[in-house]
């Protein structure tokens, strides 16, 4: 990351940027405090942005307490965060002579900002792929990924390649900006499913990722969607419409989605929860020849039954974040097929982030996604 501490030029009727900002550093495994640091430069096809709204992600609490050693951060000092939305107040001289790029990113445009930007030039990339970038961590390729490998939003300003930020429809708020990180990564897996009109869906898992995979499924045309789970996140689940599975209130969870499927399973299943039961099940309540989403991010070694799906000719289908999302995903919640209601449950001002997380990792009050106010 390059930083400069000379005071940037604001453009016209933007706000000046001041030199310094303030920021979550994180300092070694588990410590971090508020810094004033200098305020990142935007260069090549950048944007300076103010950020408004950083939400917490499930990866960020492993990442601040130092579980992926040498990798995510690489190094220290870091500044982590990318489920962001903010305002350009800034572009790199290189942008600001393309008349098309310096309108359609001029200072004051409010943008949601995603985490992966691909090296452009692998062949990943150059057919979509770039989550999946083969350059992925050679920040020389031109390849970032904001807040696991290159500085991120848990700061009042971040540099954001205009690859990796999309305007906000009209109506939507910063907040809801901020959940586009969870909804593309559902939308993805959702159109890695190919789920389609009258599909049955299964989503195991009801969290953030569980619920917009729920919601963007129906939106997709699907015909039921059963969520199976548990306690209050089920029930919001439930709430909007979904049919649900209690896998504590039911004797054999398994039974009772192959019953609501007619007997044959779901066309598409799409696991969310990251775990071994939630895997086993949702292989059990698959149909034959249907679709298995793996978008849940098991944290331990899961063993998987090959047999029963090799013999079920499942389609095994990874999700790896959300590429090509971010305009759909938005326009969704834009137009209403899609809310964030009951999704987004706590905010809090940045310099609170030990309770935030707190918040987050032990669910406090029903917290599901907690934002975070620089
Ligand atoms: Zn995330
Ligand atoms: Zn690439």
């Amino acid at each position: 990351m390059t930083q400069e501490t000379a005071t940037q030029t604001a453009a016209p009727g933007a706000a000046e940027v001041p030199p310094t900002m303030k920021a979550l550093v994180l300092l070694g495994p588990g410590e971090y405090e508020i810094q004033e640091v200098p305020t990142p430069k935007p260069a090549g096809d950048e944007v300076l942005c103010r950020v408004k709204a950083v939400a917490i992600c499930g990866t960020d609490p492993k990442i601040v307490a130092g579980k992926f050693p040498g990798m995510w951060p690489p190094g220290y000092p870091f500044i982590a965060g990318h489920e962001w939305a903010g305002e350009v107040v800034a572009l790199a001289d290189g942008l600001e002579g393309s008349v098309k790029l310096a309108a359609r990113f001029a200072p004051g445009t409010r943008v949601a900002g995603e985490a992966h930007k691909g090296c452009g030039i692998c062949s990943n990339c150059m057919t979509g792929h770039y989550t999946v970038c083969l350059n992925y961590g050679d920040a020389a390729s031109g390849h970032r990924h904001y807040g696991f490998t290159a500085q991120g939003a848990y700061a009042e300003y971040i540099v954001s390649s205009i690859k990796s930020v999309t305007p906000l429809p009209e109506g939507l708020t910063y907040h809801q900006g901020a959940m586009l990180d969870s909804a593309g990564v559902a939308l993805h897996g959702v159109q890695r499913g190919r789920v389609t009109t009258g599909d049955v869906v299964l989503v195991t898992g009801p969290g953030a990722v569980g619920n917009f995979s729920f919601q963007y499924s129906r939106a997709s045309g699907a015909r039921c969607v059963i969520v199976l789970g548990r306690g209050p996140r089920l029930e919001q689940a439930v709430q909007m419409g979904a049919i649900g599975v209690d896998y504590e209130k039911v004797a054999d969870p398994v039974a009772r989605v192959i019953e609501l499927t007619g007997g044959y399973g779901a066309d598409c299943t799409i696991e969310c929860a990251g775990t071994q039961q939630a895997i086993d099940w949702a292989v059990k309540c698959t149909r034959k020849g249907g679709r298995l989403v793996m978008a849940g991010l098991p944290t331990q070694t899961i063993e998987v039954p090959w047999g029963p799906m090799t013999l079920a000719e499942l389609d095994i289908l990874g999700v790896r974040a959300n590429p090509n999302t971010a305009a759909p995903a938005l326009a969704l919640m834009a137009n209403g097929m899609v809310t964030t209601e009951g999704i987004h449950t706590h905010t809090f001002p940045l310099v609170q982030f030990g309770e935030a997380l707190a918040t987050f990792v032990e669910r406090r009050g029903g917290a599901m996604k907690v934002v975070l106010e620089p």
